[in-house]
């Protein structure tokens, strides 16, 4: 059983990183709160609540797009100038009470292994802003998803950052259409004639796989939902189908 001591709301980031840079407390950050507040340990002393600092701007910019770490995926649903896939994605992450709470932040700190849309922001080559005591730093979103609490150190996601255009496709396979999926596969075609690949349910978190080598890139845990060997076969199955879609 958690046994909060004290409960904070501070009003602009260096207060906020002040809290967090506290030796000999053990500090939980809540964006949205909709996976933290129900995992509170008993290890947890403190919480800092990021729901005042603002963060919510939705910027943009030539053909990149600037996600403030507080905007709700219900926005994010609503934004009708935002690409469809993305959109698709952040529908699909939760029912709609969910949606308005939960936070763009919340979900790349989270890295969920079956969040299609971390699988969506992969594709569409997102950058994490992290801002921590020792100033801000950027990092392409695959990068920060092989190691959270380095790539975080203590810091906060503030905003995330996306390009906006191309032709994108996804597939899954889940129990029911509304669960997270089992396996899901998810590509983008660039502008340039790049195309990127990401995977959900194949590794701790969703990753960007070669898209010409997909059965030997991965090694998937299994579980009740899959063994490792049906995850490899589905994950491939997909991945052509929504290369296929995307080439066409
Ligand atoms: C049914 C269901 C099951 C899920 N199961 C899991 C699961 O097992 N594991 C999982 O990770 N996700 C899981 N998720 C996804 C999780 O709910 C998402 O990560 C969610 O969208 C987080 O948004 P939030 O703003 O509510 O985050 P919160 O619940 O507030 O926080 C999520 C995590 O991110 C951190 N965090 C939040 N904002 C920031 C920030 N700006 N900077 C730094 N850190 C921050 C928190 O400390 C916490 O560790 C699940 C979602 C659903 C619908």
């Amino acid at each position: 059983m958690p046994n909060i001591k004290a409960y904070h709301r501070p009003v602009n980031l260096d207060d906020a990183l002040s809290l967090l840079s506290r030796s000999g407390v053990n500090t939980a950050v809540v964006g949205g709160g909709t996976y933290i507040t129900a995992h509170l340990n008993e290890l947890v002393d403190e919480v800092v609540d990021l729901q005042a600092l603002g963060l919510t701007e939705v910027n943009y910019s030539g053909d990149r797009l600037t996600l403030g770490a507080m905007v709700r995926l219900q926005t994010l649903v609503e934004d009708s100038q935002a690409p469809a896939l993305l959109r698709e994605a952040a529908h699909r992450e939760g029912p709609n009470t969910f949606r308005h709470a939960a936070t763009i932040g919340g979900v790349v700190a989270g890295a969920s292994r079956e969040s299609e849309l971390l699988a969506a922001l992969l594709v569409f080559e997102a950058e994490v802003q992290i801002q921590s005591k020792q100033g801000t730093k950027r990092l392409s979103l695959a990068d920060f998803l092989r190691d959270v609490s380095t790539a975080l150190a203590g810091g906060l996601v503030t905003a995330v950052s996306l390009a906006t255009t191309g032709k994108t496709a996804s597939a899954r396979v889940g129990r029911t259409p509304a669960d997270q999926p089992i396996v899901a596969a998810t590509a983008r075609l660039a502008p340039s004639g790049t195309l990127y690949l990401a995977l959900c349910g194949v590794a701790q978190t969703p990753v960007l796989v070669d898209p010409n080598n997909v059965k030997n890139a991965i090694n998937p845990p299994g579980d009740f939902r899959g063994s490792s060997a049906y995850r490899r076969q589905v994950a491939a199955t997909l991945a052509q189908r929504v290369i296929n879609e995307v080439s066409s």
